[in-house]
């Protein structure tokens, strides 16, 4: 079956342990969440799957589809089909987001092939009136000056005109508000298929009533602890994350 599975994974950065013996397995057609405290390591695991430098893998395998991604680089790891939404996008001062996204998609492509103008346009235009942006976003330049819900809603534009097998949107709840969490939800919600794996990354419940998960699972101290259904995450809302603490030293 199609997965991205995750197995006896740790990884470290400057010489500190920050995963240790993780395992996740995410089958295409599900969304799961992963939730847990600040500092947890959580952006750590998103970025090491993403083929980030600057940690060091020590020990696991990562594989979609039973390919192999630790230790490619980051392009291809994206050829493979991962998206990783970051939790804090950069600004790229220069590069607007039509010609971004075209260069993806064109690195995507057989040599000798070019993205079709027309094409390109008619179905960036599509997606982003299904994300509710406006048209003039098409020549900023990537995420320069905009708010924390235009940077989420771009993230979500490029992850739908990628197509990516599997998804990681890292906290893309922080920094917004009410509106624009739901106009994202929407949008990440219009990519789930039977083709496709999306793990969902928060710090709070409020995304998973709009972004409902098959699966949960609790990451402490660079861990899996705990995995459940959506109504952990009520749970984990309602007791707070120090009832985990006294779970794990049980
Ligand atoms: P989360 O996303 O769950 O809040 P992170 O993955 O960002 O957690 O961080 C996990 C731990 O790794 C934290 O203790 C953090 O200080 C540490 N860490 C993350 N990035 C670095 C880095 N570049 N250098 C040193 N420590 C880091
Ligand atoms: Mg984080």
């Amino acid at each position: 079956m199609s997965s991205l599975k995750i197995e006896n994974l740790s990884a470290s950065i400057e010489g500190k342990v920050i995963l240790e013996n993780l395992n996740l397995d995410l089958p295409a057609g599900e969304v799961h969440a992963i939730m847990g405290p600040n500092g947890s390591g959580k952006s750590t695991l998103s970025k090491v799957l993403a083929g980030h430098p600057d940690y060091l893998v020590t020990e696991g395998s990562a594989k979609i589809d039973g390919t192999e991604l630790l230790g490619l680089a980051p392009d291809e790891i994206s050829r493979l089909g991962l998206f990783l939404a970051f939790q804090y996008p950069i600004e790229v001062p220069g590069v607007s987001i039509a010609n971004f996204i075209r260069s993806a998609l064109q690195a995507r492509m057989p040599a000798g092939e070019n993205v079709k103008a027309v094409d390109y346009y008619k179905k960036l235009y599509e997606k982003m009136d299904e994300l509710g942006m406006d048209r003039k976003f098409t020549s900023r330049s990537l995420n320069a000056g905009f708010s924390g819900g235009e940077k989420k809603r771009c993230e979500i534009l490029q992850m739908s005109m990628l197509d990516p097998r599997y998804c990681i949107l890292d906290e893309t709840d922080s920094g917004l508000d009410i509106d624009a969490l739901r106009e994202v939800s929407v949008g990440v919600n219009q990519m789930r298929c039977s083709e496709r794996g999306i793990l969902v990354i928060t710090h709070y419940q409020r995304l998973l009533e709009y972004i409902v998960p098959d699966k949960v699972h609790v990451m402490w101290e660079g861990k899996i602890v705990l995995s459940g259904d959506k109504e952990l995450a009520a749970e984990l809302e309602s007791k707070g994350y120090d009832w985990i603490r006294a779970e794990v030293a049980a």
